[in-house]
């Protein structure tokens, strides 16, 4: 059974918190290509491979590292341009940026962009509606950004689970398991630093079981024990931060005990 790895690239604080502080952040510190070295080593080492949702500000700025990741054989696609919620986003906006990221990663890599992945999950079907006929119509094949499961920021429990297509595209939900007729994330960000490896495992085999894939997804930064701190209240240090000495090693596990593949191999778009 084939699983799905991805990553996406952006910087340590590119959040979409409610934070209104963001003056303390110095911008010029980068831990991103450190984030991912030691990602792009972890899936050598395991033979797998991903697909690496880029942000085109971080790519623009680290145009050798994207040709790098695409050389050793991983899907390059996109995680919009500057990380701005999709849901607070006009449609033309969203469309302009959307085009505008697409084109820079096909200047850069030289090959067509086919997949693209909201930030923070930031769509659902009532705040955009359009969202997956406009990434269709700038020719993206796929869309791995609807969660569904609710939190504070994101979600919709009421949408598919698994690989669907909508509006002509298709749509790849990051992995749930269903509990006492709830629905848990498990297999990326905090609930993936939450989880002992154990239950994580668990939790991806007895989707495997069912022939459905996992998804599993991870941020640069969450490899990266030094980052600098961002200002944050309590509850969104703690979501920020959570488990972050424990990610490589689980990380190491799951390209370990599974097969992973990218989105465009998976689909064979
Ligand atoms: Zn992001």
């Amino acid at each position: 059974m084939k699983n799905i790895f991805s990553i996406d690239v952006e910087e340590w604080y590119q959040t979409n918190f409610q934070t209104k502080d963001t003056t303390v952040i110095n911008k010029n510190i980068s831990n991103v290509e450190k984030g991912v070295d030691i990602i792009l080593e972890l899936l050598k080492k395991t033979n797998n491979y991903g697909t690496f949702f880029i942000l085109g500000e971080v790519a623009g700025k680290h145009k050798k590292m994207v040709r790098r990741i695409r050389k050793e054989g991983h899907e390059i696609a996109s995680h919009s341009y500057n990380h701005n919620l999709v849901y607070n986003m006009s449609e033309k906006d969203f469309k302009h940026q959307a085009r505008k990221s697409k084109e820079l990663l096909e200047d850069i890599t030289g090959q067509q962009i086919k997949g693209y992945r909201a930030p923070s999950w930031s769509v659902d079907y009532k705040r955009t509606p359009w969202f997956w006929k406009t990434l269709y119509k700038l020719g993206y094949k796929y869309s791995s950004s609807i969660m569904p499961f609710k939190t504070y920021l994101y979600g919709d429990s009421s949408a598919p689970r698994f690989v669907h297509k909508k509006d002509k595209l298709y749509e790849l939900p990051p992995s749930t398991i269903t509990l006492f007729k709830k629905r848990i994330p498990f297999s990326g960000g905090l609930y993936l630093r939450a989880l002992p490896t154990k239950l994580l495992l668990m939790a991806a085999n007895s989707l495997n079981k069912e022939k459905n894939e996992v998804i599993f997804y991870v941020h640069p930064r969450e490899v990266d024990t030094n980052q600098p701190k961002l200002k944050l209240n309590f509850k969104d240090r703690l979501i920020h931060n959570w488990g972050l000495r424990s990610t490589e090693k689980k990380l190491e596990a799951i390209l370990t005990n599974y097969d992973c593949t990218s989105f465009d191999r998976y689909l064979k778009v």
